[in-house]
Parts: C-alpha cells; structure tokens; sequence
C-alpha cells in the first residue's frame, strides 16, 4: 500500500526538497503552504512528473482549526498519514532587547504550537494503527543558541524536547518520533545573508560549505525508512560539522 506523508512548509525551500524525496521513495504526498501558492503548484507539477499522487493543501499551521481541516482533507483523499514532517517555518534576526512581544509569539507559534497542531491531529490515527512517524526540523541553534535569534532558537530547542518526550508517549504505540537539526542551507530562509556572511559561514564549517536542501531531505528520508526502525527520539544533525 501507498505510504502518505504530510509535510508542512513544502513549497520551497527544505520542505519542497523533502516533499520530492519522499515521492521518488514511493510515498503520496500532501505539500502543505502558508502563502506562496505559485511556489506550491510548481512543487505539486514536479511530484505530477514524476508520475506520483499528491495535494496541495494551503493552512497556516499556527491555527489549529485549519490544520485539523488539512489533516481531514489529506486522510478523506490519500489515506491515514504514515509520515508526518514538521518543517514550516520562520526565521528573523532582532536584539532581544527590540524584540516585541508579538515577535515571540508569531515565531512560537509557528514552530512549537504549529507542530503540536499537526502532531496532535494525525496521532489518534497513528495510534489505532499503532503505526507511524513523526519529524521535526529544528535548527543547530536549538543546539547551541544563537546571538539575535533568542526566539528562533527557544522555539528550535523546544521542537527538541517536544521530539525527545513524544517519543517516549507513544514509541509503546509503535511510533516513532525523531528530528533533523539542519545547520545552514541554502533556501530563501538564508536571502537576508550576504555573499560575504555566508563565505563566513562556510569557513567555519569543517565540511567548508553551506548545506543543499536535498541533504536534509535525505536524513529525513533515512529517518521515515525501515533502515531508521530502532531510532526514536533521536536529533540527527546535517551540519557539516558545524556543531558537533
Ligand atoms: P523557506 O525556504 O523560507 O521555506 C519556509 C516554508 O515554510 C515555506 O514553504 C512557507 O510557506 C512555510 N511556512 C512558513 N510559515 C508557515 C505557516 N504559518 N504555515 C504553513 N507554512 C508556513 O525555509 P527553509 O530554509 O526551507 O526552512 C525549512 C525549515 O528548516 C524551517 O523550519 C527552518 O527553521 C529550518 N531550518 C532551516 C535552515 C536554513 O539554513 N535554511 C537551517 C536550520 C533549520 P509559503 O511558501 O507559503 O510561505
């Protein structure tokens, strides 16, 4: 049977290349997006060539009402979620002393509420079956903390500890919850970065570049696959080396 994987934020960037991943392993693929709907339906056109089942289905993760009505629509036209990836996300850099309120909220919002949202609406599912995969994409900043980035990586650190509890919930349920901690990869994410920061960045890096999309992808697919079947609550980290 066709497994069905939902991923969030898979228009562009590291989730469109996991999106794509996912279909050439076999899987039916639900592409989630918040805005950018021409990003969305190129990515859907890709998975289309490649002759593989998929849907777009646009919702704002940080609205709880609307992921639910996301994850309805995927299970009345795929299947029940065999793999969900927890990807959407922001990024912003601002002292914390500048940094507002509704600055923190929005980010929080949008990776740890998002992913509790989606993880929550596809779990009922999974646990009947008692079967299934969830991963989440943090950040090496989860890890290691970053200067200007205090709520980005409050919320990556969370996902951290959300992925390490869950795990322990529901692996009794036969299912498995894990995280990738990119560092830094080449998406829009990185478009406010200089040519020179990222030369910067790269020189830091042991591995001496940055990271390419379909690297993380692949760590996600390893960690959804059988090959990953005794690995739960785990942080797998495509870095380059960055943080070790
Ligand atoms: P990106 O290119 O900016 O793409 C972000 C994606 O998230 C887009 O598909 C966007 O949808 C979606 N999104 C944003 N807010 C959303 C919301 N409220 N509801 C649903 N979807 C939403 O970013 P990326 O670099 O691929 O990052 C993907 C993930 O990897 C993020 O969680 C990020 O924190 C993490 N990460 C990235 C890096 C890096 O260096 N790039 C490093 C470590 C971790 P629209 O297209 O509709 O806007």
């Amino acid at each position: 049977m066709t497994r069905v994987a939902l991923i969030t934020g898979a228009s562009r960037g590291i989730g469109r290349a996991i999106a794509l991943r996912l279909a050439k392993e076999g899987y039916a693929v639900a592409i989630n997006y918040h805005q950018n709907e021409k990003a969305a339906v190129s990515a859907g056109e890709v998975l289309t060539a490649f002759g593989k089942e998929g849907m777009l289905c646009r919702a704002d993760v940080t609205r709880e009402n609307a992921v639910r009505e996301m994850v309805r629509a995927v299970e009345m036209r795929l299947g029940p979620i065999d793999l969900l990836v927890n990807n959407a996300g922001i990024a912003e850099q601002v002292l914390f002393t500048d940094l507002t309120a509704m600055q923190w909220k929005k980010m929080m919002d949008v990776h740890v509420n998002g992913a509790f949202y989606t993880s929550s609406a596809v779990l009922p599912s999974m646990i009947r079956r008692k079967s299934g995969c969830i991963i989440n994409i943090a950040s090496m900043w989860g890890q290691t903390g970053a200067s200007c980035e205090v709520h980005y990586s409050t919320a990556k650190a969370a996902l951290i500890g959300m992925t390490k509890a869950l795990a322990k919930e529901v692996g009794p349920s036969g299912i498995r919850v894990n995280c990738v901690s990119p560092g830094a990869i080449e998406t829009d994410m990185m478009a406010g970065f200089t040519a020179e920061d990222k030369a910067a960045i790269a020189e830091e890096t042991p591995l001496c570049r940055l990271g390419k999309p379909e690297e993380i992808a692949a760590a996600v697919a390893f960690l959804a696959s059988d090959d990953a079947s005794f690995i739960t609550g785990q942080v797998l980290a495509p870095n380059g080396g960055l943080v070790i």
